[in-house]
């Protein structure tokens, strides 16, 4: 095999092209990314990236790159792919031909229905975004947050770290609502309140336009608020367009296999963009958003280009840091039939969530800076282990997890 080719120089994609050296492949390595940036993380940029600097957080170190013989190409998109002759064509106008392809388009931030093109209403995915964004989180500026999912409520918090004012519009009952247990969610949401966020759930937004230099957002409640930037943080949808044009399977992401193949030949797909069986999970088809999770898939899929046969085994973890707060959960919650919560001490805990047969399938916590990492991990291992705790011993603070995990 001779030329590995990488759409996609996100997280993904550039954890895929150096798997590929580290794993001794010394054909050619070609990532291909559509920004006009070497790779950067995105976390960062809703959080102390946003709150910092414009320079985006690397991946890796420029001169990186040629001394790992990977061949970057930048603010260069793939237009399409042929899957027969083995060939992409770049929107450069040059065709480069393959062996192995993988797919790490990512996720594009969801529109809200009908919102004007407007510099005063964003969305966040890219550095590009970032820095529009952070033009305006100065004391005496209004920020207009649009959904209270993860990304938000982490700009509203840097916001009110910056000294902008900021409302945030929910339409559900509350914050988190997707994959967060309500006594998390209450636990952040009152944080919010207590920084100075305007918080309302349970609003509906009629409409989102652009008046004299401001986002406009009307209510269902009749009331309209004024902002210097509407940011929409509604969620992501995975970038499937040029999968699909390739004639792979979708279904919510480009729908691989457990090894992270694709339905066509030495086509695989790994990240944000790919909907993947979990048999953790009961072979569930899941797509993540998530950061640990884009990392480790590149890594499997780099392997398993050069043939390794190794099944998608991670158990998924995600964490958001809000104000001194940091988030963490382990595992799908969904399907969980008991939640037990442990405390660790002050403003910190963990839910326990089991299911009906008392099988520990997720953890989720919160509290200041790490507190409750090691716990999470520790759970992240009993996970991974099927295993079935004692629900007593799993609220007992003074019962050391890494015992059941013995156990
Ligand atoms: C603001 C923000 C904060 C986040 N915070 C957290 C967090 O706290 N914790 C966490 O776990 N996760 C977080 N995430 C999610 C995490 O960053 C993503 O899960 C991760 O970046 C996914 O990596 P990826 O490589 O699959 O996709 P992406 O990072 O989306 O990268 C895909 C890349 O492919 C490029 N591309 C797409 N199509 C083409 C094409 N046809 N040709 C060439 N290039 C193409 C895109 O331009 C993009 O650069 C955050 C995300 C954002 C946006």
């Amino acid at each position: 095999m001779a030329h590995c080719v990488i759409v996609g120089a996100g997280e993904c994609g550039t954890r895929a092209a150096f798997a590929l050296r580290e794993k001794g492949f010394g054909g050619e390595v070609t990532l291909v990314g559509s920004e006009p940036h070497a790779p950067y993380e995105r976390p960062p940029l809703s959080k102390a990236g946003l709150a910092g600097g414009v320079d985006p957080k690397f991946i890796a170190s420029h001169e990186t790159y040629p001394a790992g013989n990977i061949r970057l190409l930048t603010g260069v998109t793939t237009i399409s792919v042929d899957a027969v002759a083995r060939t992409i064509v770049l929107s450069d106008g040059s065709q480069l031909a393959y062996d192995r392809l993988l797919l790490a388009t990512g996720a594009s931030a969801r529109n809200f229905p009908n919102a004007p093109e407007s510099s005063h209403i964003r969305s966040l995915r890219t550095h590009y975004d970032a820095v529009t964004l952070r033009a305006i989180l100065q004391p005496g500026r209004r920020l207009g947050v649009i959904g209270g999912g993860f990304i938000g409520l982490e700009v509203a918090a840097t916001a009110r770290q910056l000294g902008a004012d900021v409302v945030l519009i929910e339409g559900l009952e509350r914050v988190l609502k997707r994959g967060v247990p309500a006594e998390i969610a209450h636990v952040v949401a009152e944080r919010h309140r207590a920084e100075g966020v305007d918080l309302r759930c349970g609003v509906s937004i009629e409409s989102l336009t652009e008046r004299n230099g401001k986002a406009v957002i009307a209510l269902s409640t009749g009331e309209m608020i004024e902002a210097d930037l509407a940011l929409i943080g509604i969620g992501a949808r995975p970038n499937v367009e040029l999968a699909e044009a390739t004639g792979l399977v979708i279904d919510n992401g480009i729908a691989v296999d457990d090894r992270l193949r694709t339905s066509i030949p030495d086509i695989f797909a790994a990240g944000d963009c790919c909907s993947f069986p979990l048999a953790l999970y009961g072979g569930r088809r899941v797509r993540l958003e998530s950061w640990r999770n884009a990392q480790q898939q590149g890594m499997l899929a780099a392997a398993n280009m050069l043939g390794a046969d190794e099944p998608v085994s991670a158990v998924p973890w995600f964490w958001s840091d809000q104000y001194d707060m940091t988030l963490q959960i382990a595992g799908l919650a969904d399907g969980a039939v008991m939640h037990l919560r442990r405390d660790l001490g002050e403003r910190a805990f963990i839910l326990f969530h089991l299911d009906g047969e008392g099988r520990l399938i997720a953890a989720s916590g919160i509290g200041p800076g790490n507190a409750v990492a090691r716990d999470i991990r520790l759970a992240e291992m009993l996970i991974a282990a099927r295993a079935h705790p004692d629900p007593a011993a799993l609220t007992a603070s003074n019962v050391k997890l890494k015992t059941l995990l013995a156990a």
